[in-house]
């Protein structure tokens, strides 16, 4: 088939891997180019999360981590084999089946291979006004399609009534005098906290969650927060290197919770709020066997 997507964000990548694996053509629309920042999937810190996020998501979430996970409790011992620097906290939990995908390399890997894919048109810096019945609508133009997948994250709204943007800030610290291996939550009723580790050092800090759509800078008390807190967890930070400060916002919708819309010769995803990494390739893998069939 030849098929259309609009949006090649997370959702988009992961739906043109699948349809390419199938043997389909695939036309790609993005208003960003290739190795462009807007999507919420460059921002992520790309944590496969599903026992940890029940602090605050819906256990539906959870249901999608298949795999049962017992969850160990540290004493600072047991902590400081595992992960030596962090043994001046008393106690901490173990939850063995949890990862990460690095989202920044994803997205780089993602975009040079459907940029080299014969199958694969990308349509950079193209906005697409409406997804609908099998064609896809830039201007004044209207491309017609086998099928098309609208994949837009916030981007779709005016598609779906109670879709939004949900604000969240991310630090890139650079640490040499820190050395913490796996992705790492501070449990704290305020400060909700991660650290996720790449490689030579580098730490993903993040990430604040706020109900709006502004996508404007991080602001003072955001990075008061996240720095206090990372700062707590381990002193090695205060000598941290501040390589970045990203914002985007995760799409969300009234549930938080990620839906798939089938109508004529068109299908939409959106909604993977948080857990974009986690979810992706199961809602993917549903939305086609329920819809286009492919
Ligand atoms: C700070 C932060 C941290 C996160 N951390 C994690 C994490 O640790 N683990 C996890 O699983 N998830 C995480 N997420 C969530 C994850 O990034 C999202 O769930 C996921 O990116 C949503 O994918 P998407 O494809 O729907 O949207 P996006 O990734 O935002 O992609 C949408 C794409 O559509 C394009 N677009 C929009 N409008 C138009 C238009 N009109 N025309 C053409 N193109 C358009 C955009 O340019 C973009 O490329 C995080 C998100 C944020 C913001």
């Amino acid at each position: 088939m030849n098929i259309g997507i609009a949006g090649v964000g997370l959702v988009g990548r992961v739906l043109a891997l699948n349809l390419l694996q199938r043997g389909h053509t695939v036309t790609l629309f993005d208003e960003d180019t290739a190795y462009g920042d807007k999507a919420a999937g460059i921002t992520a810190a790309g944590m496969l999360a599903v026992f940890a996020e029940l602090e605050s998501a819906e256990s539906v979430i959870f249901d999608h981590g298949k795999e049962a996970s017992k969850i160990e409790l540290l004493d600072r011992a047991a902590l400081k084999e595992l992960e030596p620097d962090l043994d001046q906290h008393a106690k901490a939990f173990f939850i063995p089946h949890e990862g990460q995908v690095d989202a920044q390399r994803f997205m780089k890997a993602s975009s040079n291979y459907l940029l080299a894919h014969p199958d694969v048109t990308w349509n950079e810096e193209t906005k697409v006004t409406h997804v609908l019945d099998g064609t896809i609508r830039v201007g004044d133009e209207i491309k017609t399609f086998d099928w098309v997948f609208d994949a837009r994250g916030v981007g779709a709204q005016g598609e779906m009534d109670d879709l939004r943007g949900v604000r969240g800030e991310v630090f890139w610290l650079d640490a040499p005098e820190v050395n913490i291996t796996r992705p790492t939550r501070m449990l704290h009723p305020r400060y909700k906290i991660y650290i996720v580790p790449r490689p030579n050092n580098r730490y993903v800090i993040g990430a604040t969650e706020i109900e709006t759509e502004d996508k404007s800078p991080m602001s003072v008390r955001s990075s008061l927060e996240l720095l206090s807190a990372v700062y707590s967890m381990h002193s090695g930070f205060a000598e941290a290197r501040i390589v970045n400060m990203l914002t985007n916002c995760r799409p969300s919708l009234r549930d938080n919770l990620p839906r798939i819309e089938h109508s004529n010769k068109m299908t939409r995803i959106n909604g993977l709020y948080r857990h974009g990494y986690l979810l992706a390739p199961a809602v993917v893998e549903e939305a086609l066997k329920e819809g286009v069939n492919a």
